[in-house]
Order: C-alpha cells, then sequence, then structure tokens
C-alpha cells in the first residue's frame, strides 16, 4: 500500500513540471500557454525509494469565462478526497497571489494534510515569496525548482515519514489468520485516513522512560493500528487515540531499533531525535527525575524550540520520588534557568510505570497544541500594541524615535507576529523580548515559540 499525493495550486505554477519528474515520464502535458484542458491525471510517482501515487490537477484553463472557479474548485475538491497529502504549489517568482489563497482555503475547509512547496524557487526573487508563504497558515514552505529538480531532497524528508506510516498501516491492515475480522463491528480499530491526528513526539535521552510511556499510552487507549502493541513497539509511529483525541505518537526509541535492524545506526541515532521533531506538533521532553536535565535534554528541548514546535516536558519516574514537594520547586527553578526560551512551557510529572500523571500529561499536551494554533485579530493586537508602548515606551537610541505603527499575526503553529515600525535594526533585543513576552501574558499562550519579525515602515 502506498500513499496518494495531490498536486494542487493554481494554473502555471508549475505541477505537471513536478507530475513529469515525479513520474519520470512525459506523461503530463506542459505548455508554457495556459488554456490547455486536462483533466485529473495519476502515475506511479517516486523519490528515491519512497514510491506513491501522484495526482496532477492541472487542467484549469485560464478562461475568463463564470465556471473558473467553480471548476478550479470542484476539481481540487476531487484530488483532495483521493489524496492522503497534498502538495499545494506557489510560483515563487510572482507571489502569493488572492488565487493562491482560494486554495489554501479549500484545502484548510477539506482538512487536507498540505505540504506547501514555493516552486520555480531557484532564482534570488524567490527569497520575498518564502516569507510571504508563511502567511498563508500552512507551515514552511519547501523552496522547489520543479524543472531544475531542486528542493527534491526536501520534498523527499517530509514524504519519508509519511511513507512509513503507510506502510506501517498496511501491516497492521494485513488480515490475520488467527483472528476472526469482522467489517460490521463497531468497537472494531479504527483507521482515520482522511483528518489529521495529533502529531506528538516524546523525545529524550535512553532510559528516561519513553517506550514505557508511549506502550503505557496504548495499552490504556485504545489502539487504532496494530493489533497489538508488540508489532507498533518496532514502528516508527503508532496511532492511537488518547483520551479521545486520535494521536499519532513517534517513538524514538522504535526508530533507533529500526535503525539498528537496518544496521544504519550511527547514521540514523544523530537525526533520529530530531526527525521526530521535525515531524511533531507537540514534543514531550521526557526526563528522568533523578538525572533531569541532562545536556541532551536540553539539547533536544532547545531544538524543538528552534523548530517552532510546542514543548512539554515530562519528569518521569516520580514514583521514585520522596521528596516530591522540595523536587517539583527545584525542578521548577531548573527549568526557568536553563531553558528561558521555554517559559511558561508546562511542566507535568508522570510516573510510566504506575499510569499516574498521564491523565495530566494529556491536558498539557491538548493545551499547549491550542496555544500553538492561536490566532490573535488584528484589532486586538494593535490595541494591546498601543497599551505595551505606553506602559514601557521603545528606548531613543542616538536621539532617533522608534515608533512602532502596527501589529499582525502572520501565522500560526507557531504563531507568529510582525511589527511595522521605523528603525527595526535599532531596536533592542530586551524590547524584542517585552514585547513577546507580553503577547505570551497577555495573550494566554505560555510556553508559545512565539515568533516576532520587526519590519521597517519608515
Ligand atoms: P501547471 O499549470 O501548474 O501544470 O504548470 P506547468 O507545469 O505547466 O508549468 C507552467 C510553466 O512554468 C511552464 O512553462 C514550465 O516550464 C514552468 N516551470 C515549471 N516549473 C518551473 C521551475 O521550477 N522554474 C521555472 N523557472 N519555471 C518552471
Ligand atoms: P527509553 O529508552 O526512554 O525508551 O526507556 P524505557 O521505556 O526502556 O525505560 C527505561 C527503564 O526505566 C526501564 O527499566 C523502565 O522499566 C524504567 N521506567 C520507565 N518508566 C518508569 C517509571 O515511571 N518509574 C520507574 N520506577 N521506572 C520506570
Amino acid at each position: 500500500m502506498t500513499f496518494t499525493l495531490a498536486l494542487v495550486g493554481r494554473p502555471n505554477v508549475g505541477k505537471s513540471t513536478l507530475f513529469n519528474r515525479l513520474v519520470g515520464k512525459k506523461l503530463a502535458l506542459v505548455d508554457d500557454q495556459p488554456g490547455v484542458t486536462r483533466d485529473l491525471r495519476e502515475g506511479p510517482g517516486r523519490i528515491a525509494d519512497i514510491k506513491f501515487t501522484v495526482i496532477d490537477t492541472a487542467g484549469l484553463e485560464m478562461a475568463t469565462d463564470e465556471s473558473l472557479q467553480g471548476r478550479m474548485r470542484k476539481l481540487t475538491e476531487r484530488a483532495v478526497e483521493m489524496a492522503d497529502v497534498c502538495l499545494f504549489m506557489i510560483d515563487a517568482r510572482v507571489g502569493v497571489l488572492p488565487a493562491d489563497r482560494v486554495f489554501a482555503d479549500i484545502l484548510r475547509k477539506k482538512n487536507a494534510h498540505v505540504i506547501l512547496a514555493a516552486n520555480k524557487g531557484e532564482g534570488k526573487a524567490a527569497d520575498v515569496t518564502i516569507l510571504e508563504a508563511y502567511a498563508l497558515g500552512l507551515g514552511e514552505p519547501i523552496r522547489m525548482s520543479a524543472e531544475h529538480g531542486e528542493g527534491m531532497g526536501e520534498l523527499m524528508d517530509v514524504l519519508r515519514p509519511l511513507s512509513e506510516q503507510f506502510e506501517e498501516r498496511a501491516m497492521a491492515d494485513a488480515p490475520d489468520t488467527d483472528v476472526a475480522v469482522d467489517d460490521e463491528d463497531p468497537d472494531a480499530p479504527r483507521v482515520p485516513t482522511k483528518g489529521k491526528p495529533l502529531q506528538i513526539a516524546v523525545v529524550g535521552r535512553p532510559n528516561a522512560g519513553k517506550s514505557t510511556l508511549i506502550n503505557k499510552i496504548i495499552g490504556e487507549e485504545r489502539l487504532l493500528t496494530g493489533p497489538e502493541a508488540g508489532i507498533t513497539r518496532d514502528a516508527i509511529s503508532v496511532m492511537t487515540e488518547w483520551g479521545d483525541v486520535p494521536m499519532r505518537i513517534f517513538d524514538t526509541a522504535g526508530m533507533r531499533k529500526k535503525a539498528r535492524i537496518n544496521e544504519k545506526l550511527e547514521k540514523l541515532s544523530v537525526s533520529d531525535g530530531l526527525r521526530a521533531v521535525k515531524f511533531a506538533e507537540v514534543v514531550v521532553v521526557l526526563l528522568d527525575v533523578d538525572i533531569p536535565f541532562e545536556q541532551q535534554d536540553l539539547r533536544i528541548a532547545d531544538l524543538a524550540e528552534r523548530e517552532g514546535r510546542a514543548v512539554v516536558i515530562g519528569v518521569n519516574k516520580w514514583d521514585t520520588e520522596d521528596d516530591k514537594q522540595d523536587k517539583l520547586r527545584e525542578l521548577r527553578e531548573e527549568f526557568a534557568r536553563l531553558l528561558p526560551q521555554l517559559r511558561g512551557a508546562p511542566l507535568v510529572t508522570v510516573s510510566a510505570k504506575t499510569g499516574k500523571g498521564l491523565d495530566r500529561l494529556q491536558q498539557a499536551i491538548m493545551k499547549a497544541y491550542d496555544v500553538w494554533n492561536r490566532r490573535v485579530t488584528t484589532a486586538q493586537l494593535n490595541r494591546w500594541l498601543t497599551g505595551m508602548l505606553e506602559q514601557h515606551p521603545p528606548p531613543a537610541p542616538g536621539g532617533k524615535r522608534i515608533k512602532m505603527r502596527y501589529a499582525t499575526q502572520v501565522k500560526t503553529r507557531p504563531p507568529g507576529f510582525v511589527v511595522m515600525t521605523s528603525h527595526p535594526d535599532l531596536v533592542p533585543e530586551s524590547y524584542k523580548r517585552y514585547l513577546v513576552n507580553g503577547l505570551r501574558d497577555d495573550f494566554d499562550m505560555p510556553g508559545a515559540p512565539i515568533r516576532l519579525t520587526l519590519r521597517d515602515q519608515g
């Protein structure tokens, strides 16, 4: 079983060109003149060893007739329904156009799993589009050139975990000769193929208890893929429902084990945690209460923050701790001192072994995810900015007055904000921190890896 990738986007962004590259044949018709009628096209796609089915939605005429919008929508919707994941392409040379936003809205409404790609990205002109593309709220864009084959490595990196998920799913779906399968059983494990499970990664030092934790979660909750935990133990990720929330849990311990099988341990052990972090929405950094905040823990927590992931700190083996109150105080103090960049992120004590604290961990994950997705209206932001400026005006370095005029949220996941200001280069880091901390406190976004950009406006 392979997954299906749909190439979507407005006409002329390069869908057919990419289709040809992925399929490796001149199956699709490429034409510089928009206007050639085409329909959905399917072919066997491949990047390196990753195989999938690719659907090309090129086929939209740039005719000015009334039905264009409707046909465009229909075709895209059909492709989205057929696909497991959509590669949404924009043209990096011309930037984000209103027509692109129409597609972004369709994808959002359909709850599609989207990979954003800025095509024709070979030139310098693309730099601006890359920044603009974040504002679509669809995550980090991949810069590529379908024509010149650039960005295929990045695309491969994003597709690989997906491909592994589908292999795993296929394994779980394989008929088991020992077990009678009843299709009508309403309690039978469900595999949601549409809609997106919350993606979490459990990372931490070896022996922190990652596997114990994941097995506990799976053991206590309904397992959606894999008939038994034994199978999923070797897998890259497991699908489960935790407190009624569908979740895909990336298991770095499992990755190591798998890597060992493939005899690529050395190469993968460095990057397995990183990969889990890159693919997750919420990262649980699991610490061992006996040796918390080790170098390795700090590195992975910092990495998760820099990658813009929502972070939850789990302190495991809490059952072994005698002096819980003092220990908790000490942990909070260390957390604040060693990881200031994660200020306000939840710290939850758990015992993977007994299951105590798992409900609180689940709630912390949901809350962190919620914060990560938070959207603040421009009106709210500007009222807030006015207050912040009054309370503590920016300094006037060298007598130059810094005037901050306007703030807007340009993205979520994580929340990203732009403040239009005069002399952005003169604004001290401390003032930026004041604004970021203000955003966190005033809009209830504790622990969120907030991105703040100052942009020049005279
Ligand atoms: P579609 O309408 O989205 O299917 O777009 P096509 O694949 O037909 O491409 C439209 C035009 O863009 C063609 O002239 C392609 O040669 C050109 N094109 C596609 N990809 C790239 C790229 O990466 N760089 C540049 N410069 N041109 C590209
Ligand atoms: P991993 O390398 O992070 O996957 O760690 P494991 O899940 O393999 O756990 C390492 C060891 O810690 C095992 O011996 C577990 O039984 C033990 N362990 C894990 N969680 C707990 C816990 O909550 N309490 C106690 N006392 N031991 C635990």
